[in-house]
């Protein structure tokens, strides 16, 4: 069985800048308790050693999985309890690390932790080609024979979908080691996009001198200075642009690589192959790209908005990051806590007692320090503890956000844990955004009630609105694009850098609404595409698109009473991993392979908008 280490949903395209100076941490609460997991380093390294000695025992088992139903259900049993003792170790092992990145000893246990993996991986690798070997009908009688077995239904016959496109042990054998040679464009490109890249400095308006790698782009391309804007825009994309024929060598191997991998093992495409995983309908693929485009005059009406309220008429590519309003509100923890847990009010008295008591338990590292990890994540991977977050809060908006957002994959994970037995409980990617986005919705939507101000309003409208524009609107053109580069491929058909750009620049240029005269691309920010890292991880972005459009559903649902809604939504999260998650979302009455859920965040947006639009004319 495949053991995806999803240990932490980090929040990677969303993290935050940098935050400010670290802020003291006296209050308890402000700290994770991790004594819960372990008492002490100690106990971690004992629980460790033990379950290095009880890893071996899956061997006993080989050749047998097929001789009773008691045989199989001890073989299961075994593997799921090393499973949930091995996440419980990764996870307090991650967590430390990740608070203090500086200290060896925590390093030193999360590598432990990956060396431990791949001896699980190995020591379970004979159970995916027995089950596959026994068949189907012989795994569901086996099924049927004993009720032990019915919790692991769902995973057992997980491996038995896979046949058609598994291999024999040979060629299974070889595949595994391709790993080795087909992980290269990764590595490359994570070297120069980091490290090797020969980063410019530029000299701002005010005459300091910045160097824009990428943390200096990250936080320099918000500027509001629109000189020193394009100024940054100019150098970091020109230098991507430089090695734009180098980043093409890496992505087209990436991209080779997939239609390898897709085609041995006999799937029509490598879309189609990257959603066999988790089975979901190529045509939530194709609907999120053809309502994207076909809301895409949404997105327009927002740059035009945006244009208006910086005081611009030739909006640039460049105007895309400053925020169209700002705000210097400061919410102190207690505050931010507070408005979080009167926010999720909507989704009834259980939920909302059980958030509070997260969102005030030892659960989280709440601010930044020195030597902690950038960004937040939640890691929901302790079964039988709880789980825990890690944010780097600063007294902003988007603070207060975070801990709704977080809390939101914390509540899914403890509801899931709760409903589930620990092999059904670990919920896919595919649906792990809709927890945070509904409880972004519902943030907005209290903090619109609670505001004193219209320009405080204008403020949340308008960071809500730049969220969607980028959670939803730029991953489907990631998405879009990367369809388009791999069908490019799969038809025999070669990739420069160059092309890329051009493909890239068409996608752009059409989202962006040049044509419309929304905004002008600059032919040099098409290499934009050559810095996006996530192109090494085949067909991955859609999902924060496809979950944030059910997550917006769901939370319209929810804010507009409709009967059923809130149980509905509950149910998805309850649900964890028991079934394929597009089902599971499907039954909750959303289908994301139908243009509602899409049609859904443009009405949301543009409700938005609305509200912004009234705002102004009320203020002139
Ligand atoms: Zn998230």
């Amino acid at each position: 069985m495949k053991l995806p280490l999803i240990a932490a949903l980090t929040l990677g395209l969303l993290a935050s800048a940098v935050p400010a100076a670290p802020q003291p941490a006296a209050d308890p609460a402000a700290n994770w308790d991790l004594t819960p997991l372990y008492a002490s380093t100690a106990s971690w390294q004992a629980a460790k050693d033990h379950l290095n000695a009880e890893i071996p025992k899956m061997k006993a088992f080989q050749g047998r999985l097929g001789e009773s139903a008691a045989t199989l259900r001890q073989a299961m049993d075994l593997m799921f309890s090393l499973k949930k003792d091995f996440y419980r170790l990764a996870v307090y092992s991650f967590l430390n690390r990740d608070e203090n990145t500086r200290d060896t000893p925590s390093l030193e246990r999360a590598q432990e932790i990956g060396l431990m993996e791949s001896t699980f991986a190995q020591a379970t690798s004979f159970v995916n080609p027995e089950v596959i070997a026994l068949g189907e009908a012989k795994v569901k009688a086996l099924i049927a024979a004993d009720p032990g077995l019915a919790q692991y239904r769902f995973p057992l016959l997980e491996i038995v979908r896979a046949a058609p496109h598994t291999l024999g042990a040979e060629a299974e054998g070889v595949l595994a080691s391709t790993g080795l040679v087909t992980d290269a464009p990764a590595s490359f490109y994570q070297i120069l996009a980091n490290a090797d890249m020969p980063w410019p400095s530029i000299k701002l308006s005010d005459g300091t001198s910045v160097l824009l790698d990428q943390a200096g782009y990250g936080k320099w391309r918000a500027t509001p200075n629109r000189a020193d804007r394009q100024a940054v825009f100019k150098a970091f994309w020109s230098t991507f642009h430089e090695y734009e024929r180098t980043f093409g060598v890496a992505l087209f191997a990436q991209v080779k690589a997939d239609w390898f991998n897709a085609s041995v093992r006999k799937y029509p495409s490598s879309l189609a192959a990257a959603l066999d995983g988790n089975d979901i309908p190529e045509s939530v693929y194709r609907t999120l790209i053809t309502q994207t485009n076909a809301n895409l005059p949404t997105l327009h009406r927002y740059f035009r908005l945006r244009g208006r309220m910086l005081g611009i008429s030739d909006l640039q590519y460049w105007d895309i990051y400053p925020p169209i309003v700002k705000s210097d509100k400061a919410f102190p923890l207690a505050e931010g806590k507070a408005l979080a847990i009167a926010a999720v009010q909507p989704l009834g008295k259980d939920y909302a007692a059980q958030f509070a008591s997260c969102v005030n338990g030892r659960y989280t590292s709440v601010y930044p320090r020195p030597g902690k990890v950038s960004g937040a994540y939640m890691d929901g991977a302790a079964y039988d503890v709880h789980p825990y977050v890690l944010m780097n809060y600063t007294d902003g908006y988007d603070s207060v956000s975070t801990i709704a957002h977080e809390w939101g994959h914390g509540m899914h994970s403890l509801l899931a844990n709760h409903a589930q037995p620990f092999p059904l409980a670990d919920y896919s990617l595919f649906i792990a955004e809709i927890a945070s986005t509904t409880n972004e919705v519902l943030l907005l939507d209290h903090m619109l009630k609670v505001a004193q101000s219209d320009d405080e309003r204008l403020y949340y409208l308008g960071s809500s609105l730049e969220r969607m524009r980028a959670t939803f609107f730029r991953q489907a053109m990631f998405a879009e694009f990367e369809l388009a580069i791999h069908e490019v491929v799969e038809k025999g058909g070669a990739l420069s850098g160059a092309k890329m750009s051009q493909m890239y620049g068409e996608i752009l240029r059409r989202h962006h609404g040049q044509k419309e005269g929304v905004m002008t691309i600059d032919p040099m920010v098409t290499a934009e595409w050559a810095y996006i890292p996530h192109f090494y991880r085949d067909f991955y972005v859609y999902q924060y698109a496809t979950s944030i459009a059910a997550g917006s559903t769901f939370a319209g649902r929810i804010l507009k009473g409709e009967p059923g809604a809130v149980e509905n939504y509950l149910g998805v999260l309850k649900a964890g991993g028991s079934d394929h998650p597009y089902d599971i979302v499907k039954r909750a009455g959303v289908d994301l392979a139908t243009p509602v859920p899409y049609q859904a965040i443009a009405e949301r947006m543009n409700s938005i908008m609305d509200q912004i639009e009234a705002i102004l004319a009320r203020k002139h």
